[in-house]
C-alpha cells in the first residue's frame, strides 16, 4: 500500500446505518467515550501482554491513555500506547468485522433500543453518534509496521492512507459534529463522563493537568489529571483490606449516605466470574429507599446502575458495585432473567448475603441486634420474595418485643410456649402495632403473663402471614383482635345465654350509640365483673387482608371494604347489667360506656368526642 490511498466501503450489512445509529441511539449518545476509551484500554492491556510473553522487546514506556478536548476546534481525541494496528488490521476490525453484528443486532431490537442501549456496547462505530467526522491514526508494535491513517465521514465510505507516526498505539480523533453534539466540545461534560464510566478502568486515564488554587484562582499544574483509581477495592484481595478501606470506599461513591452498616465483598473465578462488594445501607426513611444504587462493571469498565433482572428484587435495596464479565451486555433486558449465568449469579449473590448474615448473627449477636430494626425490612422483603432466602433467613430472622428484646425465632417460640399454647396446640404469638394506641391491652395482655411482640414495619402484616405458613402451629393475634382473655383460649367458650330476640335487642340497642360508616357485630360476653362494660376488637383476619391490600396498591375488595368492628358486651359488669335493666329506656349511660370503648380505641372523634365531654361533665356534677 506503498504511499497509496485506497478508499473503499465499510462492511456493514444495513447500508446506512449511521442514521440508524443516530436515530435508535439518541437517549445514550454519550457512551461514545466509554466505548471508546474501552477500547485504548483494551489495546493497553493487550501491549502489556504481549511485553510480558516475551513477544516484544521493545521499549514499553507510559502505558496511559489520553483524553484531549480542544475546545475551539471541537475535536476529541483519544490516544493510546497499545498494540496498534496495522492496515490489514485496520480492515479486518473496523472496515468489515466490526459493525455487522451491530447492524443485525439493530434491526432487530430497533423497539426495545431506547431501554437497552446502555446495555449494548456498540464498540468503535458509536463515534458516528456525535461526530462528523472521525479519523484513526495507528501504529502497530509489530516489527516493520507502517502507521496508517484511516477516515471516514459518516457515510459508508472510508479512506485509508499511509501516515508518518512514530509512536506506536493509536489515537482516535472525533470531529464532533455541529448539529446536536456541542455539549461534549466541553471540559465540563467531557469530565462529567469520564467520571461516570472511567472513574475504575484499570489502566490510567490522563484529561489535562490538574489545578490548584493560586491567589484565590484555579490554575493548571505540570501535573498529568489522572481521572481513575485503577484498582478499585472490589479488585483486591479481601484479607488485604480494613475496614476503614471499605468505609472510605462506600463515601467515594456516596459522598451523601451514612455509613452503611456493614458489608459483603463478592469473589468468584467458577463456574463464572464476579467481583464486588455490596454494602447494608442505613436506612432513613422506611419506604423512600433508592433502589438504584448498586453500580453494574464489566472488567471496571461502568454499563449501568440498573441492575434489575440481574440481582433479585429485595437485594436492589442494597448498595455497592458488581463487576462481572459475565453478564451479557448485548440482549434485551427481559432475556436477560432466563440467562443461565445471570441465574447463576443472582442464586450466588443471595448466598452470600444469607452467608454473611448468618456470620453475623452467630458471631456477633449483640451488634447484630443493634442493627436490626435497620435491617429488618431488607431480610423481611427478601423472606417475601425469594423462598431460597427465606429458607436459610428462618435461622437469623429476629423478632422484637414490646420491651425492646429481640429473640430469634426458635427462642421466642420456647419462651413462649408454655403460657402462650391454646387449646388446639397453636402456639399464638401476640403482636402490636403501636405501643401508644394500644398501651392498655399491652398491659393487660402482660398482666396474664403473656409476651408481646412489637410489629410495626410496613411489611408485617405479610410477614405475619409468611411466619404462619412456614411454622408449624403458629396463630399470630394483634393484642386487640379480641378480649385480652380470649387471645389465646384454653378451652371452649362459654357464651352468655340469652334468647334470639335478646340478642336482637341487644343489637339494636349498641348500633343505635356507635358511629355510622362501619360493620359492626354485637356480641354478649362472661368477661368478669371486674372487666370493662364494652370492649371494641377488629377480626385479625379481616384487619390484616385490609393491610396487606393498601399495602399492594389499594384498589381491590378488601382495601375498599368499611372496616369491621366487634363490640363485646360484657354481660357481668354492674353498668351493663343496669343498662340491661333499663334497656327500654336506657340513657346517657349506654352512650357512655359505648363512647369509652370508642374512645380507648382512638375511634371517638370530631362532634362525638365533644358530645362526651359536656355529657361526663354534666355526669360528674351531678354526683
Ligand atoms: P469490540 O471492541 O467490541 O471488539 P470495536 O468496534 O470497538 O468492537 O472494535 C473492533 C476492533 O478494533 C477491536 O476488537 C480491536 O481489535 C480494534 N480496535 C479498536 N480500537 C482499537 C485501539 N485503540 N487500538 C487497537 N485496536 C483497536
Amino acid at each position: 500500500m506503498a504511499n497509496k490511498k485506497t478508499t473503499g466501503k465499510i462492511g456493514v450489512t444495513t447500508e446506512n446505518i449511521f442514521p440508524v445509529i443516530k436515530q435508535f441511539l439518541y437517549s445514550d449518545h454519550e457512551i461514545f467515550l466509554r466505548e471508546l476509551v474501552a477500547n485504548a484500554v483494551d489495546a493497553t492491556r493487550k501491549m502489556e501482554a504481549v511485553a510480558s510473553s516475551g513477544e516484544f522487546k521493545g521499549e514499553l514506556g507510559g502505558l496511559q491513555v489520553r483524553v484531549e478536548l480542544d475546545e475551539s476546534k471541537k475535536t476529541l481525541k483519544i490516544t493510546d500506547s497499545g498494540i496498534g494496528m496495522t492496515a490489514d488490521e485496520v480492515n479486518k476490525y473496523i472496515n468489515q468485522i466490526a459493525f455487522s453484528s451491530a447492524g443485525e443486532f439493530l434491526e432487530k431490537y430497533k423497539d426495545e433500543m431506547g431501554s437497552i442501549i446502555g446495555h449494548f456496547g456498540l464498540g468503535f462505530y458509536s463515534a458516528f453518534m456525535v461526530a462528523e467526522k472521525v479519523t484513526i491514526e495507528t501504529l502497530s508494535y509489530k516489527d516493520g509496521a507502517k502507521a496508517v491513517k484511516w477516515s471516514c465521514d459518516g457515510s459508508p465510505e472510508f479512506s485509508m492512507t499511509e501516515l508518518s507516526r512514530e509512536e506506536r498505539g493509536t489515537t482516535v480523533t472525533l470531529y464532533l459534529d455541529k448539529d446536536g453534539a456541542e455539549e461534549y466540545g466541553t471540559k465540563g461534560r467531557i469530565s462529567q463522563l469520564l467520571s461516570k464510566y472511567c472513574k475504575f478502568m484499570p489502566v490510567p486515564v490522563v484529561f489535562g493537568k490538574k489545578t490548584e488554587y493560586k491567589d484565590g484562582k484555579s490554575v493548571e499544574t505540570d501535573e498529568d489529571n489522572v481521572i481513575n483509581n485503577v484498582e478499585p477495592l472490589w479488585a483486591k484481595t479481601p484479607s488485604d483490606l480494613a475496614e476503614k478501606d471499605y468505609l472510605d470506599f462506600y463515601k467515594a461513591l456516596y459522598p451523601m449516605e451514612d455509613d452503611p452498616m456493614f458489608w459483603i465483598h463478592l469473589n468468584v473465578d467458577y463456574p463464572f466470574n464476579l467481583t464486588g462488594v455490596l454494602y447494608f445501607p442505613k436506612i432513613k426513611e422506611r419506604m423512600a429507599i433508592d433502589k438504584n444504587k448498586i453500580q453494574l462493571f464489566c472488567n471496571q469498565m461502568f454499563v449501568t446502575d440498573h441492575v434489575d433482572n440481574i440481582v433479585p428484587d429485595f437485594l436492589t435495596l442494597l448498595h455497592g458495585v458488581i463487576d462481572s464479565p459475565d453478564i451479557p451486555l448485548n440482549v434485551s433486558r427481559s432475556y436477560l432473567q432466563s440467562d443461565a449465568n445471570v441465574k447463576k449469579i443472582s442464586t450466588y449473590i443471595t448466598k452470600k448475603v444469607a452467608d454473611r448474615l448468618e456470620e453475623i448473627f452467630s458471631g456477633q449477636r449483640e451488634a447484630y441486634e443493634q442493627k436490626w430494626d435497620n435491617i429488618k425490612l431488607f431480610i423481611e422483603y427478601g423472606m417475601l420474595s425469594d423462598e431460597k432466602f427465606c429458607e436459610r433467613a428462618l435461622k437469623f430472622a429476629l423478632l422484637k418485643n414490646t420491651d425492646g428484646k429481640y429473640f430469634p425465632l426458635e427462642d421466642y417460640r420456647k419462651a413462649i410456649e408454655g403460657e402462650q399454647t391454646d387449646k388446639d396446640g397453636n402456639v399464638v404469638y401476640i403482636y402490636a402495632t403501636d405501643t401508644e394506641e394500644q398501651y392498655s391491652k399491652i398491659a393487660a395482655a402482660k398482666a396474664l403473663g403473656y409476651d408481646v411482640l412489637m410489629m410495626d414495619c410496613e411489611l408485617d402484616s405479610h410477614f405475619v402471614n409468611l411466619l404462619e405458613q412456614k411454622v408449624d402451629k403458629t396463630r399470630f393475634a394483634r393484642v386487640d383482635s379480641d378480649a385480652v382473655g380470649n387471645l389465646v383460649p384454653k378451652g371452649e367458650k362459654i357464651k352468655p345465654e340469652m334468647s334470639e330476640d335478646d340478642r336482637k335487642k341487644l343489637d339494636e340497642l349498641f348500633k343505635s350509640v356507635l358511629p355510622e360508616g362501619n360493620d359492626y357485630m354485637v356480641e354478649p360476653e362472661d368477661l368478669g365483673e371486674e372487666a370493662a362494660p364494652v370492649l371494641i376488637t377488629q377480626s385479625e383476619f379481616m384487619r390484616r387482608w385490609r393491610e396487606m391490600s393498601a399495602l399492594g396498591g389499594g384498589m381491590n375488595f378488601y382495601g375498599e371494604m368499611p372496616r369491621s368492628y366487634q363490640i363485646k358486651v360484657n354481660m357481668d359488669n354492674p353498668l351493663i347489667k343496669r343498662i340491661w335493666e333499663d334497656r327500654d329506656n336506657p340513657g346517657d349511660l349506654l352512650r357512655q360506656v359505648t363512647d369509652l370503648a370508642l374512645l380507648s380505641n382512638g375511634l371517638l372523634k370530631g362532634k362525638a368526642l365533644s358530645d362526651f365531654i359536656h355529657r361526663s361533665e354534666d355526669l360528674l356534677s351531678k354526683e
